[in-house]
């Protein structure tokens, strides 16, 4: 039997690897570059971590798994929460080899909370907004040594986060050697956080020229250790793929959703304090910031946030501060999701949620006619599933090759907020070292991992996969490919007897 071995590398982008290999930090993965069958561009819309990664990892799009961002939108209660594995519809690539009685090891699946118990496979979820470092099956719990419950919610800085990333990639080294000696997975998949929360942290402190003209010393450690792990995932397997789930790009200009939504009226604006801690305590998990935000005394804020009163304000607030002696952050006001009509849910979900089916066209017309903004489809258009009523009702396209991006939900002064920063780009990558013995380097969809994985492994493909009747993966397969429609079934019934021994 065929075994395959992944690593996933979050946000990285063919620029940067190009950056690190010619800087000569990645000798291994140039080798594997040059000899690899497939080296492409990997296609991930939206490119988002928490809607990307499940695409790839069970080669369905999220109107069929389910999952769109860090959030799900709840339509009948008017709230949000964090998605958790219990969201996930469709099973990923262990879960179906598992199914079918071959063996897989995954460190860092996406979702990573809970760990939904399943024979074959061995787990460990350490990153990726799990709430705390979690493994199955129990006696595998001596991993977690090498990981520290407190930093892997919180890092400060740049610095802090390479130093995190140096002392995890030794600890992942260290398991994979260890697991490999002990067993012979058919899949061994690990995704890694970085390049993605190095990048985050880098573009807060403005060290934009980590993308591609400067290289820092810690970065080059994390990244000589990552590709020491190919090196031995390759040696100890026999074959090895790369993938990311979205690249990076630099970007200039920020489009406010919320705020061309708030001023065609649609958004009512709020300062209601738990929506604004919940959102930033959702968007801390995915920032793994550490820093708290004080907002005290929404009235105050309100006040000082008023038109009249803004030329003041600064003022206004070191003086409250004086007075009270207590630290006051005046916060642009957030969404008040249950009376308004029209919204962005996360920060760069690309979904709008639209309450009432009339306001479809309205909103869709008032986002197209803004300027940075290719093009705004409705989910139909862009995706295919029993849970597409799940998605949010619109999808926006900027011009991410113009420099726009899109700003977190909150609502600004300004529609465009002009500011250089590096941040999420469609393109990902996809490498893979041994596949059926002819060079592929034609772009694809990053539901096309899974199938060609399972293929490479002798393993069917899913009966809901997205490349079933796709013209380029037909071409690629040729057509002794199998189908089965076995996995979905049995995954519904394990997320029941889940759920039950709950
Ligand atoms: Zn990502």
């Amino acid at each position: 039997m065929r075994r395959i071995g992944v690593i996933g590398l979050d946000g990285l982008s063919r620029g940067y690897l190009n950056k690190l290999i010619e800087r000569g930090v990645m000798v291994y993965t140039k080798h594997l570059m040059e000899h690899s069958e497939i080296n492409t561009d990997l296609y991930c819309y939206p490119p988002v971590t928490l809607s990307s990664w499940p695409t790839i990892l069970s080669g369905v799009n999220p109107a069929k798994h389910g999952i769109y961002d860090f959030f799900y939108y709840d339509r009948i209660k008017n709230d949000f929460r964090l998605v958790s594995t219990l969201d996930l519809e469709h099973p990923r690539i262990h879960e179906m080899l598992a199914m079918i009685g071959r063996s897989a090891i995954v460190i860092n699946p996406v979702p990573a909370y809970p760990i939904i118990p399943i024979k074959n496979t061995i787990i460990l979820s350490i990153e990726f907004f799990t709430p705390k470092p979690i493994v199955y099956p129990q006696e595998k719990a001596i991993y977690l040594k090498y990981f520290s419950s407190s930093e892997h919610i919180t890092t400060d800085g740049f610095e802090e986060e390479l130093n995190r990333a140096k002392k995890y990639m030794e600890g992942y080294i260290s398991i994979v050697e260890d697991l490999l000696t002990c067993h012979k997975p058919d899949l061994l998949w690990i995704n890694l956080h970085y390049p993605d929360s190095i990048f985050h942290k880098a573009a807060m402190e403005g060290k934009l020229d980590i993308l591609y003209e400067k290289t820092y010393s810690d970065e080059v450690k994390v990244f000589s250790i990552i590709d020491k792990l190919i090196r031995l995932i390759d040696n100890e397997i026999g074959n090895v793929a790369i993938v990311s789930d979205h690249g990076f790009a630099e970007y200039n200009k920020y489009i406010s959703v919320n705020t061309i939504l708030y001023k065609a009226g649609l958004v009512n604006p709020s300062y209601d304090i738990s929506i604004v801690k919940k959102l930033e305590t959702l968007n801390n998990v995915e920032a793994r910031s550490s820093k708290e935000t004080i907002i005290k005394h929404s009235r105050l804020t309100r006040l000082l946030r008023h038109p009249l009163i803004k030329p003041m304000s600064r003022r206004l607030k070191r003086l409250y501060e004086r007075i009270t002696g207590k630290k006051i952050k005046i916060g642009f006001p957030v969404v008040d999701y249950k009376s308004s009509l029209a919204f962005m849910i996360g920060r760069a979900s690309n979904g709008v949620i639209v309450k009432k089916p009339e306001y479809i066209e309205r909103v869709r017309t008032i986002l197209k006619s803004i300027k940075g903004i290719a093009e705004v489809k409705k989910r139909e258009e862009v995706f295919e599933g029993r849970y597409l009523h799940r998605l949010p009702e619109l999808f926006i396209y900027p011009e991410y090759d113009a420099g726009y991006n899109l700003i977190d939900p909150k609502i600004y002064d300004s529609i465009i907020i002009n500011k250089k920063s590096i941040d999420h780009h469609p393109y990902g990558i996809f490498i893979m070292k041994k596949y059926r013995g002819e060079k592929i380097n034609v772009t694809i969809n990053n539901f096309y991992v899974t199938p060609i994985i399972q293929d490479y492994v002798e393993a069917p493909i899913s009966i809901e996969s997205d490349v079933l009747h796709d013209p380029t993966f037909s071409r690629i397969i040729k057509d002794d490919i199998k189908y089965t429609d076995l996995y979905v079934k049995r995954w519904t019934i394990i997320k029941r007897i889940y759920r039950f021994k709950k």
